[in-house]
């Protein structure tokens, strides 16, 4: 049996942080199982609270740590950037030199501009879609998690009861949202091809770019159909729409990236996270025709982009020494590492009879209280039963030592090896048979699906 943790110290952190910060944490995304978790450092694979329990991140700040924690080259390359100078006002040799690893890697982009957070990234990839075509709306899938900027963060987390019912509605996610954002999203059905053609046809001349996750993560880490991408490149062409793959999560899908794991040339791709090797960043990357919109070489650019710290030479260094380490063997073990977690939990699951699957691939696992993979956000969307579900999941796991992503993504970095899949198949299955709140919740999935008359 592995421990079971106490957290007095985090209790008492989280006391004196909702004095200070709204709600008590600064990240809307922060769990609070009853209190959010306060870390004191990683290790590899490993996260250490301030109270000394040890967990296996399987969170890795939200996907971003594919290396895991103090990653020895990144580690070094911004010790060595740290004494020669943290932010210039000058361009530096480092931004070039993961500019061209970047340009080498992946099929579509021949140029791409650095950032400091993926939201940037999407803002001014939309931006470049509506400056090269001059149309004001954007596309997006239903449920899908683009980041903050208001239209791409239209319908993200639409419900039953304001998603619509013929097309789905666009969705404010903030109060306040102005109603003319609102108009100029279309928020479109995923993996529906006929629906989608629709609606792209309908407000063709007006739309600037589609913007697509390969895997979208909130929507259920559901693969796109390789029909529905192919109809979407197709259609977006005839239309003289701008595709823009928003890979600030799934850039770790392959080394080439997600689009060319889909086969598909986007106009332009978003980056973010793995990129950066543990510090902040964004990149919007693309053809040289789609990027020409930046380019202020010889006049004022379409679409001025700047940011004191865009190209930070620390997040510049530390992103070329994590890609770099990168290499097609350690894409190809991530995912043999990802097959054997998602073989074990389905083996698990079925050993239990809780009606639970998974989906995801690569480096990426979702698990869903449903007996089948859902096949798009709709089927995704969390019941009250499924998400006290995952709630407790949650809680129950991190007492086991492991910390997957709201008790549901679980993200592997290189950092780890079988020994710690083994640890993460211990702390499912001791949760899944021995927490008593988790046996009567998974009871009463059963007998909801039983319920709807379907498994889905
Ligand atoms: N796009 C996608 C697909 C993402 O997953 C995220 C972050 N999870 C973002 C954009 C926003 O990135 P950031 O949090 O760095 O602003």
């Amino acid at each position: 049996m592995l421990g079971h943790n106490t957290h007095p110290i985090s209790e008492s952190l989280f006391r004196r942080a909702a004095e200070v910060l709204p709600g008590g944490t600064t990240r809307a995304t922060i769990e609070r199982n009853p209190v959010p978790i306060y870390a004191e450092r990683g290790e590899g694979p490993w996260l250490i609270d301030v109270d000394g329990n040890r967990y296996l991140d399987l969170n890795n700040n939200f996907t971003t740590l594919i290396h895991g924690h103090g990653f020895a080259p990144v580690v070094e390359a911004v010790t060595r950037q740290l004494q020669l100078g943290t932010c210039f006002a000058n361009p530096t040799e480092s931004e070039v030199e993961l500019a061209e690893l970047l340009c080498s890697r992946v099929p579509s982009i021949d140029q791409v501009r650095f950032v400091n957070t993926g939201t940037e990234a999407v803002m001014f990839a939309i931006k470049a879609a509506r400056a090269k075509t001059g149309r004001p709306k954007i596309a997006k899938l239903e449920g899908a998690y683009h980041g903050a900027y208001d239209w791409a963060e239209t319908s993200l987390n639409s419900s039953p009861a304001n998603w619509g019912e013929a097309h789905p509605a666009s969705v404010a996610v903030a109060k306040g949202t102005p109603v003319s954002v609102l108009d100029e999203v279309v928020a479109l059905p995923m993996n529906d091809i006929a629906a989608t053609e629709d609606l792209l046809q309908q407000h063709g001349s007006e739309i600037a770019c589609v913007l697509i996750d390969l895997v979208p993560s909130r929507a259920g880490l559901i693969p796109l159909d390789p029909n529905f991408v192919k109809s979407l490149r197709e259609v977006t062409e005839r239309l003289g729409i701008l595709l823009v793959s928003d890979e600030v999560l799934n850039f770790r899908q392959g080394y080439h990236g997600a689009a060319a794991r889909f086969d598909l040339k986007p106009d332009l791709i978003t980056m973010g996270k793995i990129i950066g090797g543990g510090l902040p960043i964004g990149a919007i990357g693309g053809s040289s025709e789609a990027m020409s919109v930046f380019d202020n070489s010889t006049g004022p650019a379409a679409l001025p982009q700047g940011g004191t710290f865009s190209a930070n030479p620390l997040s510049m260094v530390a992103g070329l020494s994590a890609m770099q380490a990168l290499d097609e063997q350690a894409f190809a073990d991530l995912e043999a590492m990802g097959d054997a977690a998602r073989q074990g939990l389905t083996k698990l699951f079925k050993q239990t009879g809780l009606p639970l699957c998974v989906t995801g691939s690569a480096s990426l696992t979702r698990i869903h209280a449903s007996s089948r993979p859902p096949r798009n956000y709709r089927e995704s969307y969390l019941t009250p039963t499924k998400a006290e579900f995952f709630k407790t999941l949650s809680r129950s796991l991190q007492s086991r030592g492991a910390s997957p992503c709201g008790g549901s993504l679980i993200v592997l970095s290189t950092a780890m090896h079988d020994v710690h899949i083994e640890h993460l198949l211990t702390a499912f299955s001791e949760a899944l048979r021995e927490d008593e709140k988790l046996l009567r919740l998974g009871a009463q999935l059963m007998k909801e699906e039983k319920g709807n008359g379907h498994n889905g």
